[in-house]
């Protein structure tokens, strides 16, 4: 018999090659007259562009997002949507951008719409995280979900392998965490794996053709499951280790991610073992070395194999131990100190989990 708490809200999602043209509907279908952009400094130029189309509905660009949202950008950026009275917010970028989307309307309540350019999948979650004390401290609220996303695969052509690889690896372990985690529902498992298969089907071809339209538009469509399955909420030991490493250590997000996902879910290995076997199944092999198989997956997209290579000191590895054990988010298996220093050791140097 089943038995579960599903909590989920409805999001619109507009999906397809050339729905960033849909704009203005969109944003008058949120009642919005008066829109504040958000995007990253770099994807200044591109947001413009794309946004050209709401004409004098667009009263400001604000290019201040950067990736963790400290909380001070999440200030600023509330004071600058209350100066320009702004009764919408348009993001166009990856979770950085959105991020400080969430930032600012989690104290204003205005309708966030996404224009999504990377795989994240932050724009389908009504939680964020922002770095405030040096510390990345997680908050939550219906006002974070975005009310419609818009999926245009011709606004991530741009992204380079670098960047959509580890993206893409990021908005997986949020499926991987999904299906590990201790309240797993049959829809949240159901999304997950699709969210796996599609994600893992798309990014080697990415890798190979950044100019494949069609990956493109699965790999969103991945980002798209990847995402529900984090706003369905399992975030378990994987994103506890992510949150200390990228707020303690200023690690890349999705790169910290890609790399210690093989690691976190050998960890979850003996406590959820049909979760290797599903997992290694929508990852396209019939053994259930879930973890070699995410190992390889990122081997084959060219990311970064070892904390090492991304920026974390080995002095740091005792304190990054340390805090795991603080707010520990629910996980499969208990949270044992000495076995969570071993797990980073291996993988700073990059060792096959
Ligand atoms: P990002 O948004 O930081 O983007 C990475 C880089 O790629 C940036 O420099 C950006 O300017 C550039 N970029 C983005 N789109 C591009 C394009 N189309 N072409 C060329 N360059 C492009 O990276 P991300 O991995 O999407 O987001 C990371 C952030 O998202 C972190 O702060 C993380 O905490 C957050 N996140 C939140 C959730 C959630 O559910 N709340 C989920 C996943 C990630």
């Amino acid at each position: 018999m089943y038995a579960f708490t599903h909590d989920t809200a409805p999001g619109r999602v507009v999906l397809g090659a050339g729905t960033a043209a849909d704009l203005p509907r969109e944003v008058e279908r949120l009642g919005g007259t008066r829109v504040l952009v958000i995007a990253t400094p770099g994807r200044a130029d591109q947001a413009d562009a794309a946004t050209a189309c709401l004409g004098a509905a667009r009263v400001g660009l604000l290019a201040k997002a950067k990736m963790h949202v400290p909380i001070e950008t999440a200030i600023e950026g509330r004071k600058e949507a209350r100066r320009l009275n702004a009764d919408c917010l348009v993001t166009v970028g990856g979770g950085s951008a959105i991020g400080l989307g969430k930032g600012v309307t989690i104290d204003l309540g205005v309708p966030l719409l996404c224009m999504v350019t990377t795989y994240s999948g932050s724009e389908m979650t009504d939680a964020c995280g922002m770095l405030d004390g040096g510390r990345k401290v997680m908050h939550q609220s219906p006002h974070m979900r975005p009310k419609t996303v818009i999926y245009d695969p011709e606004l991530t052509l741009g992204l380079p392998p670098s960047i959509s690889g580890p993206s893409g690896m990021n908005a997986m372990a949020h499926c991987v965490s999904a299906i590990c985690s201790v309240n797993p529902t049959p829809m949240k498992s159901l999304i997950a794996l699709e969210g796996i298969r599609a994600m893992a089907d798309a990014l080697p071809r990415i890798a190979k053709d950044p100019s494949d339209i069609n990956a493109r538009g699965d790999a969103l469509y991945g980002a798209w499951n990847c995402g529900i399955a984090a706003g369905l909420g399992a975030r378990g030991i994987h994103h506890k280790l992510a949150h200390v490493l990228g707020g303690s250590f200023d690690l890349d997000h999705a790169e910290t991610h890609t790399i210690m996902l093989p690691y976190s879910t050998a960890y979850n290995a003996t406590a959820v073992p049909d979760a290797m076997t599903t997992i290694a199944k929508a990852l396209g092999r019939s053994d259930n070395d879930a973890p070699g198989a995410l190992f390889d997956l990122a081997r084959s997209i060219g990311a970064f194999a070892a904390l090492k290579d991304i920026g974390m000191p080995e002095s740091g590895l005792d304190q990054a131990a340390a805090e795991m054990m603080e707010n520990q988010y629910a996980n499969a298996a208990p949270y044992d100190q000495p076995r969570i220093r071993a797990l980073l050791e291996n993988a700073f140097t990059g060792l096959r989990p």
